[in-house]
């Protein structure tokens, strides 16, 4: 049985009780809207940890004004099925009020990271996400906590924030699940009508084209740029936000490519915003 959480006290009381026995506790935060993409995080960390708590909120800080907030996909009934049949100990599923109860003047800062890529075009946003993850860590302090690749700026200004703030959890990164056609799993997918969704690999296919681009030994990371942008605005329906080849501990531009990097993708299909990644390499 999957118990649920919805304050911060009942929060600690779990935590006192399951520390006094000393276990491992593992962490993912999640929106909610849970898929594949997600269980494939919990299944990780049912293996690794002695307990598992997930968090479900939509956290309002990361939207920003005109973004998806109140239309965000809120799946509860489902979601708590998934988490039972994964095995997960707890669900925190706090209200916005139990998480928000101060000024939230006090955040956390995701210096020039969280300014470039999806924090181009989403200003605040990872400032949202910093905070709100390290109130979650505060709030259920595990062992180990889950991040998915998918969301691989995410991904990289957590790992910076466990760095540079001394947090006493291992962030532990997961591979991104997708679909058949390649499609990355994503709680947005189900906002996209049919013609949409069979349009929108074109994501992952500008991906894979950057990958064999450089692999064919295209190491000119502007001219690989070139080419997925190409493909995503000769798609109809598909808008481009951006579609770039960066370091991968930078997010800046590499030039020559002589090391792994991280091609990364942004399009609009109408009013959903879709993102995906892939590491590439140079050929040895
Ligand atoms: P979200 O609910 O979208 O904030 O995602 C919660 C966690 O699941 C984040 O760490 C995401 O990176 C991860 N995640 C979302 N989609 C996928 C996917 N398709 N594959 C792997 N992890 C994912």
């Amino acid at each position: 049985m999957t118990a649920v959480l919805r304050t911060i006290a009942e929060a600690r009381e779990w935590l006192r009780a399951e520390r006094g026995a000393a276990r491992t506790l593992g962490l993912v935060p999640t929106l909610g809207a849970l898929h594949e993409g997600h269980a494939s995080l919990f299944r990780r960390a049912r293996a690794e940890c002695e307990r598992v708590a997930i968090s479900i909120f939509v956290n309002p800080t990361q939207f920003g004004a005109g973004e998806d907030y109140q239309r965000y996909p809120r799946t509860w009934d489902g979601d708590l099925a998934l988490a039972g049949n994964e095995g997960m100990d707890v669900v925190f599923a706090p209200s916005a009020e139990e998480m928000y109860p101060g000024t939230g003047e006090i955040t956390v800062d995701p210096g020039r990271l969280g300014g470039v890529l999806c924090g181009a075009s989403r200003p605040g946003h990872f400032g949202g996400v910093l905070t709100v993850v390290a109130k979650l860590f505060h709030i259920l302090p595990a062992d180990r906590a889950y991040f998915g690749q998918k969301d691989a700026q995410q991904l990289l200004l957590i790992q910076r924030m466990a760095a540079e703030l001394n947090v006493p959890i291992e962030i532990v990164a997961c591979p991104t699940v997708r679909e058949p056609d390649g499609l990355a799993l994503s709680s947005r997918n189900r906002y996209l009508s049919h013609e949409e969704r069979s349009r929108a690999t074109v994501l992952y296919r500008a991906l894979r084209s950057a990958e064999a681009l450089l692999t064919s030994g295209v190491t000119d990371a502007a001219r690989i740029e070139n080419e997925m942008q190409r493909m995503i605005r000769s798609t109809s329906g598909a808008e481009l936000d951006y579609a770039r080849v960066v370091d991968r501990g930078t997010l800046e531009s590499p030039g020559a490519i002589d090391r792994e990097v991280l091609a990364a993708v942004a399009v609009w299909f109408g009013e959903t915003r879709l993102i995906d990644n892939l590491l590439i390499a140079p050929r040895s």
